[in-house]
């Protein structure tokens, strides 16, 4: 059965004249989805019982059962894992920092760009999600935050899967919940990551929409970006750098680049240094992330020291960027982290909330 979030507000109202309903029952539905938050269509009071059960034969209000919650010791992290009416298994992440309140949300069941030190890339693909898998993700935790007089400020997609492999179903959801009609969710506010497919940082760019872009860089040398991320073959850096600057061209967006920092591996000043070469005077920003430790990936997190000397040979060179915490970690709440066991068993019951 269909998703209700998989539908733009065009695709609803082009159903509900299917069947012969007023055109302004579109509104009021969408309005009880992305504005009241309902999660099954008898909440839907605004509409006659009649089209609320329709609605309910036709689509479904509720594609996600959750397995397993998880919350780090502070509290502030809560990782969800969630099983889909197949039966296969995806991650969303709730962070709070301060007054923020980030999801983060997946757009595919496993991945298949198979970078090596990711717990979601070891899994391999399973399957994109739809639009609506995608929304409803987010419409979970703006629920419970609703429930607690609280909301998200920003949601980035950095779950599980890669998102430009599932180009339309990631945008028609982005699109979905940036709709002034109803989620209203700021374009600014949200961020895609993807591991650098060039052509569709291309269609990104052209679209121009308002949404940040981040690139999951990793290496500034092609030998090692291919050693650690193996799409960079088919879309080697001085590609990839074409591109991203092809989108600031157009977007005047600062794009952010993620480093997962590796003992050894890519922790270098020298790495460092290519990297601000390659930038050269592009407006960026890079997130420095000391690496999870996944089962299939010997390496280590680098030092805090050596994650400081990094910092400190990218700001030399004039680049910004932020070493970031690794909160969650004592709930796996790296990506792909709980839905690893998709493969290799049953799901991990460990805490419920
Ligand atoms: N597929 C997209 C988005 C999901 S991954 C992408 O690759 O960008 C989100 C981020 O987590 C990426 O930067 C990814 O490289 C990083 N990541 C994956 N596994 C990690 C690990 N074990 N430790 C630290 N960062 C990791
Ligand atoms: Fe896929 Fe991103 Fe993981 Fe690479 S890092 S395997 S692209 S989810």
């Amino acid at each position: 059965m269909p998703s209700i979030y998989d539908l733009s507000f065009e695709q609803l109202e082009a159903q509900l004249a299917e069947w012969g309903e007023a055109r302004y029952r579109a509104l009021q539905i969408w309005q009880g989805l992305y504005h009241n938050l309902v999660s099954a269509p008898q909440a839907l009071t605004t509409i006659p019982a009649a089209l609320r059960a329709r609605l309910g034969e036709a689509y479904t209000f509720s594609s996600l059962t959750r397995l397993v919650a998880a919350r780090s010791s502070d509290g502030q992290t809560a990782k969800y894992l969630f099983a889909l009416p197949d039966t296969r298994q995806i991650e969303a992440v709730l962070m709070g920092y301060d007054k923020r309140r980030t999801t983060c949300i997946s757009t595919q069941a496993g991945c298949a760009m198979g970078c090596v030190f990711c717990a979601t890339g070891q899994m391999g693909f399973r399957r994109h999600l739809s639009a609506g898998e995608i929304v409803e993700q987010v419409l979970v935790f703006a629920r419970e935050l609703r429930a607690a007089h609280d909301h998200l400020t920003n949601i980035v997609v950095m779950g599980m899967g890669e998102p430009f492999h599932n180009y339309d179903a990631t945008l028609a959801a982005v699109d979905t919940l940036n709709d002034a009609r109803g989620f209203n969710f700021g374009a600014r506010r949200i961020t895609i990551s993807t591991v650098g497919l060039v052509p569709m940082i291309e269609r990104f760019a052209a679209e121009k929409r308002q949404v940040n872009l981040a690139v999951s860089l990793h290496a500034a040398t092609d030998d090692l970006r291919t050693e650690l991320l193996p799409i960079n073959k088919k879309y080697p850096l001085a590609m990839l750098f074409d591109a991203v600057r092809a989108y600031y061209a157009v977007t005047h967006r600062r794009v952010t680049f993620e480093w997962a920092l590796i003992l050894g591996k890519n922790d270098s000043p020298e790495q460092a240094a290519a990297l601000a070469r390659l930038a050269g005077d592009l407006p960026c920003h890079v997130n420095i992330i000391p690496l999870n430790p996944t089962h299939e990936y010997a390496g280590h997190a680098t030092t805090r020291e050596r994650a400081a000397a990094f910092k400190t040979e990218l700001e030399r060179h004039g680049l910004t960027c932020t070493i970031r915490v690794r909160r969650g970690i004592d709930i796996n709440a790296g990506c792909g982290q709980l839905a690893i066991a998709d493969v290799t068993g049953p799901a991990p019951v460990t805490l419920s909330v």
